[in-house]
């Protein structure tokens, strides 16, 4: 029986065990993807939780919300990915080893590629910079882009850009504010939404500011995909632009996570529908 789960807190209407549900079918293995709620802190229920993929009872393990930092000091390894962006959200078991990797990365560029592609050029503007920016950045600088981040808290901001000391000539960081952002539009072929802005429950509102017009030539990526259609995707949309949200992100990376625990690859159609 293989045993996979996910760690976070709250973990509330999460599409990972439909997702991964999907995946085992797919492949004919017999398994079972539970949502472990861990609050902030219990640092014991992770070391429990880590001592299960020691001994095998467990097989792999996603990681969000709060403990894709805190996780860290509990691994024996963590790959080049997690490391660069320091944070994890899957873990898996080589040679006894515990190793913490980051599929968030990988995950938003392959989907970015799959529904955006063409791109009008390489210079992102990035909407926040907490974790899922950080995923994000080291991405897009893996991928040759420019990269503009912009947010309400500028320490934030400075704080991701020091994260990537080798880069630091291609991340700026500005305020997430409309007067900022409105001189530098012309030339962005991307933004990326990476604040929770616009997520369930409240809906209703877009992290894009009032008044300001898109970059001409830009597609639009919301990591949120919670609703299916975001007030930004919507804007984006009326503006004439593409526009995603993240559910494809999302599928990616349980998609890698995935085949990291098992070995197997499953195409993205069979994941996707299970969500859709
Ligand atoms: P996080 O670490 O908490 O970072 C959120 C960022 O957004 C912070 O910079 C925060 O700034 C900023 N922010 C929050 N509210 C804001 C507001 N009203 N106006 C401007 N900035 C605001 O969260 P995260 O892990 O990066 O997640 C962000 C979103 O991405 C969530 O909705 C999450 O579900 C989604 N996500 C999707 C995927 C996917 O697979 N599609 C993967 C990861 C994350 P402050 O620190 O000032 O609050």
């Amino acid at each position: 029986m293989i045993r996979f789960g996910l760690a976070g807190y709250p973990l509330a209407h999460s599409l990972s065990p439909a997702i991964h549900a999907a995946a085992l079918r797919h492949c004919d293995l017999v398994g079972e993807y539970s949502l472990l709620p861990v609050p902030p802190g219990d640092t014991q229920s992770l070391s429990d939780l880590l001592a299960r993929l020691r001994t095998g009872e467990m097989t792999g393990l996603n990681v969000t919300i709060p403990h894709k930092q805190t996780m860290i000091p509990l691994l024996d390894e963590l790959s080049p990915a997690a490391k660069a962006i320091g944070a994890v959200n899957t873990i898996y078991v080589r040679d006894g080893w515990l190793i913490g990797d980051n599929t968030d990365a990988p995950g938003f560029l392959a989907d970015l590629k799959r529904s955006l592609n063409p791109l009008d050029g390489h210079s992102a503007l990035i909407l926040g910079a907490g974790g899922s920016a950080r995923a994000v950045v080291h991405a897009l600088l893996g991928d040759d882009w420019q990269i503009t981040v912009a947010a309400r808290n500028m320490e934030q901001a400075m704080v991701l850009s020091r994260q990537f000391p080798e880069d630091a000539g291609r991340i700026a960081q500005v305020e997430l504010q409309g007067k900022i952002l409105a001189p530098l539009l012309s030339g962005q072929a991307l933004v990326v939404n990476a604040t929770p802005v616009g997520m369930s429950p409240d809906v209703d509102v877009s992290p894009w500011p009032t008044g300001l017009g898109f970059p001409e030539h830009a597609a639009v990526y919301d990591l949120v995909y919670n609703p299916r259609e975001t007030v930004l995707v919507c804007q984006a949309h009326r503006a004439g632009l593409r526009a995603v949200t993240g559910l494809g992100m999302l599928v990616e990376q349980a998609a890698l996570a995935f085949e990291l625990w098992t070995g197997r690859a499953v195409p993205h159609e069979v994941l996707f529908a299970a969500v859709n």
